[in-house]
């Protein structure tokens, strides 16, 4: 009942055309009781053969029943769905704005799939709330009151039957159907969320999918989910089906049983008999309101299931509090970190443990340490993704929580390990930063990045489109591309976050060059497992378990005997082994054996 209300308090602004709609309804079926009635006794009269002009009003009125019942059922239309889809797509920019600062700490806890099944059909669903739950039982109800008083002049016991049938197609019916179709459809909206959540894991998980000789398992995952799917369809469609016979059958009922109560009054001359047939089709007709709530109690199921799932995100809480209002840049940037310790919701051992220090503008700073450390999480907490338990990360001497997000993020540009390219041009890609970019600005930071080979060797330059996460691009490609979006922004402070994970000794060193040409003069933190190419640093930090370790410079931690030197002597031998490896490799390649 709360989900109702609710769900009420959405369409509140849309209650004018709401309003015009419900008349509109009443009119159609004005229109079609008035029509059916005339035409019957322009029938009945006419087999009389009266003179002409004693049918022509019930002729006229045929006309006229006829426009406006067709009018009224288009104007009712255009304008309830109107008003609906206007609504629906207000609850769909509600739904995304919850949604934004839900990222990523609190969706993380959805899947995917999920979180599509519930943004598109979910919202699709809530159609239902006011186009079949809202709308009809109102019509109804003022088509009964004029009905009954209607029949109240022919016979009382006809009024009382209306009574009965119309709470027996309007209420006795859809409650049946949702009892027994309750629990179906509840599996309906489930089965479907499950089927979406497999079919975008499987669209996501594709490639490993088939390197692994797993596509058939999943296949067949996706295909029991799809049974199950199509099981409840079919179940519920049943019910759908039952509403529609069961409405019939009392529709037809009535209108025997209204025949047996007024037959008797003709021969008292009660009743005119030219009026029966006029009287017996208005009863027919006037079922026309009635009838769509049969199906009441599945559609208010599935409504309800759908605002409910929606609510849940609606009403989920955001982990980080963004109420500071403060969207000036900071005065200086001036970033440092005192004892700040962080852990994640399911984690029992802080991932951040005490960690300090200074990075003054203009310097560069390396965080760097093995798999685990905890870099990333340091990252997540400037780009307030998480928020911090204790100790404090200040940005020109003031709490990063007491900047407005957007102030920050103006400050700090940040490019995570696995930020996103979009199934778009290049150009758009790197203009993400800053849509107000010239193409000319977009081209200078795709300069500065090292992207004029991969620009002139695309198919259209800047306009070609690089693949959903830019798949037609190779992992150093995808790395310029992110660098250039972040230099485009321009930000006083970078942070890159494992910039050469994954590339081979040669693409690593040719990004860590272009990083500290496209960087001169910028403050600049560098996350990194990768001690290559670190001398131009000004100070490196050791992390390990969440903690520091070691710091100094490169050649300080190198003439000690610690974490560092020693990470720095394994990825000596593991470079070694692998230029060996490539260098026979190249030489068999040379004799012509491969
Ligand atoms: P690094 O970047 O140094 O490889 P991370 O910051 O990614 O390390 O991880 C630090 C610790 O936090 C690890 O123990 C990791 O398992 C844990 N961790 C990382 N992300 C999450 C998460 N979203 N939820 C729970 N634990 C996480």
């Amino acid at each position: 009942m709360r989900n109702f209300w609710r769900l009420m308090r959405l369409i509140a602004p849309a209650w004018l055309p709401m309003l015009g709609a419900c008349l509109l309804a009443l009119l159609t079926i004005a229109g079609n009781v008035g029509l059916m009635a005339t035409a019957a006794y322009l029938i009945s009269a006419a087999a009389l053969y009266p003179p002409l002009s004693a049918l022509s009003p019930a002729i006229a009125g045929v006309r006229f029943f006829g426009l406006l019942r067709a009018m009224a059922r288009y104007l009712e239309h255009l304008v309830s769905h109107d008003a609906t889809f206007r609504l629906l797509a207000r609850i769909r920019i509600a739904v995304y704005s919850a949604l934004e600062p839900l990222a990523p700490a609190v969706l993380a806890g959805f899947r995917r799939g999920e979180l599509f099944s519930r943004v598109m059909s979910d919202i699709e669903t809530l159609q239902y709330f006011y186009l079949k739950l809202l709308l009809p039982p109102v019509v109804a109800l003022l088509v009964l009151g004029g009905m009954a008083v209607f029949a109240a002049s022919f016979s009382t016991d006809l009024t009382i039957l209306l009574f009965c049938s119309f709470a027996s197609a309007g209420i006795i019916l859809p409650y049946c159907l949702f009892r027994v179709g309750q629990n179906p459809v509840r599996n309906l909206s489930r089965s479907k969320e499950e089927l979406t959540v497999v079919l975008a894991d499987h669209l996501a998980g594709m490639r490993d999918l088939l390197s692994f000789n797993e596509a058939k398992r999943q296949m067949k995952r996706a295909a029991a989910a799809d049974a199950e799917y199509s099981h409840w369809r079919i179940r519920t469609g049943a019910y759908h089906a039952w509403a529609q016979a069961g409405g019939n059958l009392l529709m037809q009922g009535t209108v025997s049983a209204a025949l047996v109560l007024l037959i008797p009054l003709l021969q008292t001359r009660q009743l005119d008999g030219v009026v029966l047939a006029a009287l017996a089709l208005a009863i027919q007709s006037s079922f026309e309101a009635v009838l769509p709530l049969s199906t009441f109690g599945l559609y208010r199921q599935e409504a309800c299931s759908a605002a409910s799932r929606l609510f849940a995100i609606l009403d989920a809480k955001p982990r980080i509090t963004d109420d500071a209002n403060d969207r000036k840049l900071p005065v200086h940037y001036h970033l440092s970190a005192e004892k700040v310790t962080f852990r994640y919701q399911n984690g029992r051992k802080p991932a951040i443990d005490g960690i300090s220090f200074e990075l003054p503008a203009g310097k560069r700073l390396a965080l760097v340490g093995p798999s685990g450390a905890g870099k990333s999480s340091l990252v997540s907490l400037l780009a307030r993704f998480w928020e911090y338990e204790t100790g404090s990360i200040r940005l020109g001497g003031k709490e990063i929580r007491g900047y407005h997000p957007d102030a920050l993020r103006d400050a700090i540009g940040i490019v995570m390990q696995d930020d996103y390219l979009f199934h778009a041009t290049l150009a758009e890609n790197i203009r993400l930063s800053r849509p107000s970019a010239s193409m000319e600005e977009v081209l200078a930071a795709a300069e500065r990045a090292a992207l004029g080979a991969v620009i002139s060797k695309l198919p259209s330059g800047m306009e070609s489109i690089v693949g959903e996460n830019g798949c037609g691009l190779s992992g150093g490609e995808r790395r310029k591309v992110l660098i250039a979006r972040a230099i485009l922004k321009n930000a006083p402070i970078l942070v890159l976050d494992e910039p050469t994970a994954g590339l081979d000794p040669l693409a690593e060193r040719e990004i860590m060059q272009m990083i500290y040409t496209a960087t001169q003069g910028k403050t600049l933190l560098l996350i990194t497992h990768r001690l290559t190419s670190l001398a131009g640093m000004d100070e490196i930090i050791v992390m390990d378990r969440g903690r520091i370790v070691e710091r100094g410079s490169q050649r300080e931690l190198l003439a000690r005997e610690g974490l560092f030197q020693q990470m720095r002597h394994l990825q000596n031998d593991f470079l070694a082994t692998e230029a060996v490896q490539s260098t026979s490799l190249h030489n068999m390649f040379e004799l012509g054996r491969i």
